[in-house]
């Protein structure tokens, strides 16, 4: 029996070369993002507080850490309870705290978020006067257009990527096993995992399949979530993603610039500059493969719907219109990534000891919490309570 100071560390099975030998986990994650790393975090702090029912636990991930192509390591990390509704106050508080003073550094830093608006809506002040301590967030809109503005003074942002890289990291030393370049898929009482490895050529390809038990599957693969669980368990469940794009703007933001956010537009300050992302109107369908549009009948790498959104909006952000718009030339010059379009981070248990873990937009502000939720949960099951 390992006490919580004795207890080891988790392995890491980074590349193919290192023979995989395990055959059964108390609980196998699947997908290492923000979701399913801070679940593996939380069922690692469960099972060290719980020393006679030490959890075996196994996060997989078929990328790297954090994958380059996940929604975690684009995501623009803004905690706000703007436009939230009462009963999620409590789980954003949870998930700031975690933020501020659990996770390591994860450049989490005070910013304040300033909704602005057309027309007057509850609480509003005038534009000119909330922004003039910020000449360059007033550069980038027309205050005459958006006369009205919203602020939450108490809102942050930080880095999405290194919440997941750190939980990680903190669930691997509370004795978490985590294999890379592995994709999952759950099957009949367990996991079937193909160890992915690239060729001479740059192709992946399946280097070994390896299958293993387990006491309760978590599916929290992001986008591809919903689809990995419902043909695993032969039965539809409810799910909407969009491929979402953020294009770069580059007028000048400092640290303490706000991030700003008009109709489903957010412009958030990063690296001296503006990343946006807009809140897609519409799920994208089945299979849609992802395309650059036009703009004045000149391929562009933004996505027609965007541009759609974009331009929408140009006469209210006049930076849009602007040449520092980021347009690129095809879909791959525009960094994107597949986005589950839930209204909150949510689990869900889908029988057989499977459950379903989803992150979205709004997991920024309150996704530890939920991942901490399905901890209790899921270590609730394992010890048979
Ligand atoms: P979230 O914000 O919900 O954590 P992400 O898209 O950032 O969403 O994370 C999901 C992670 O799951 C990604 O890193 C992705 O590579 C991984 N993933 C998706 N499908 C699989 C799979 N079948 N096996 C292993 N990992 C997967």
């Amino acid at each position: 029996m390992s006490s919580p100071t004795s207890k080891r560390a988790g392995q890491v099975w980074a590349h193919v070369g290192q023979p995989f030998t395990a055959t059964e986990f108390d609980v196998v994650i699947i997908g290492a993002g923000r979701m399913g790393a801070a679940l593996a975090l939380y069922l690692g702090q469960l099972g060290s507080g719980l020393p006679e029912h030490s959890l075996s636990v196994l996060l997989v991930e078929e990328g790297g850490l954090p994958n380059e192509e996940g929604a975690t390591i684009l995501a623009s990390g803004v905690w706000t309870t703007l436009d939230l509704p009462p009963a999620q106050h409590a789980r954003a508080e949870w998930t700031r705290q975690q933020l501020e003073t659990a996770l390591g550094e994860v450049q989490f830093q005070p910013r304040p978020l300033v909704a602005l608006y057309p027309d007057a809506e509850p609480e509003v002040q005038p534009t000119r006067e909330v922004l003039a301590p910020f000449p360059e967030a007033l550069a980038l809109i027309d205050p005459d257009r958006l006369p009205f503005a919203r602020l939450d003074a108490q809102a942050a942002t930080y880095r999405p990527a290194s919440v997941a890289l750190n939980a990680a990291q903190q669930a691997i030393k509370l004795g978490v096993n985590l294999l890379l370049n592995t994709r999952a898929t759950p099957s009949l009482g367990g996991v079937r995992l193909e160890r992915l490895t690239v060729t001479n050529t740059h192709q992946i390809v399946t280097h070994e399949v390896v299958q293993v038990r387990a006491g309760q599957v978590i599916v929290a693969a992001g986008a591809a979530g919903a689809s990995l669980a419902e043909h695993s368990l032969g039965r539809h469940i409810p799910h909407a993603e969009a491929y979402m794009q953020y294009p770069q703007l580059a007028f000048a933001s400092q640290s303490r610039t706000p991030t700003l956010r008009v109709g489903p537009l957010t412009l958030r300050p990063a690296h001296g500059q503006w990343t946006l992302e807009a809140q897609p109107a519409h799920r994208d369908p089945p299979n849609y493969q992802p395309c650059g549009g036009k703009l004045t009948g000149v391929p562009t790498g933004l996505r027609r719907e965007l541009l759609e959104l974009l331009v929408a909006q140009m006469e209210a952000v006049p930076a849009l219109a602007s040449e520092k718009l980021e347009l690129g030339r095809s879909l791959s010059d525009i960094a994107g990534a597949w986005v589950s379009l839930n209204p909150f981070p949510a689990w869900q248990a889908l029988g057989d000891g499977v459950y379903l873990l989803q992150g979205g937009p709004n997991a920024d502000t309150l996704g530890l919490s939920v991942a901490y939720e399905l901890a209790g949960e899921v270590g609730k099951a394992a010890c048979g309570v």
